[in-house]
């Protein structure tokens, strides 16, 4: 038990993972998608975000549960609109890195208001113009993960 005490070998345990162990399969969507195909690929994977990219699959939107709720109350036409005209897009969103910790992405989440993040690498050609391309995803349930493994570590 190397003289620490408990409280560092929590922090320290924290600070080691890396959002690269924790990341889960990214669902995406191309930005020319309807609103009505978002709807759909998000029951059919069972998640609370989409990712939206471009032909070149670099990411630029992001469409959450409540932004596709509100464009179906709005009586929009949903199978006609693009998502990209719904989606919350580059250069505001808020992006995770492989090797950023998983503690920096959760504080991201809470400090945001979001419930996940993509994970990216930017693409090294373009790296002034801000392209990226999508490796994964951090969400809440990643962080309960890590979080649920840290209690049932032996410290
Ligand atoms: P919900 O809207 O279903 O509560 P979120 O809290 O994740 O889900 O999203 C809140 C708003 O923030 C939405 O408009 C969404 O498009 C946007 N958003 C979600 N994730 C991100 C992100 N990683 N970066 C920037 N904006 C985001």
């Amino acid at each position: 038990f190397s003289g620490k005490t408990t409280m560092q070998a929590i922090g320290e345990s924290i600070k080691n993972k890396l959002v690269n162990d924790y990341k889960s399969v990214p669902i995406l969507v191309k930005e020319s998608s309807t609103v009505y195909e978002a709807i759909c690929t998000m029951f059919l994977e069972d998640v609370g975000t989409l990712f939206v990219v471009n032909d070149h699959s670099h990411l630029v939107g992001v469409v959450s549960r409540k932004d596709l709720l509100r464009s179906a109350i709005g009586r929009q036409e949903l199978e006609v609109i693009p998502v990209s005209v719904i989606m919350t897009r580059m250069p505001n969103l808020i992006l995770t890195f492989p090797d950023e910790s998983l503690h920096a992405a959760a504080t991201k989440l809470i400090q945001f208001q979001i419930d996940a993040l993509p994970v990216v690498k930017p693409l090294a050609s373009d790296s002034a113009a801000q392209k990226y391309e999508i490796v994964g995803r951090i969400t809440k349930t990643s962080i309960t993960k890590a979080y649920v493994e840290l209690g049932s570590e032996e410290l």
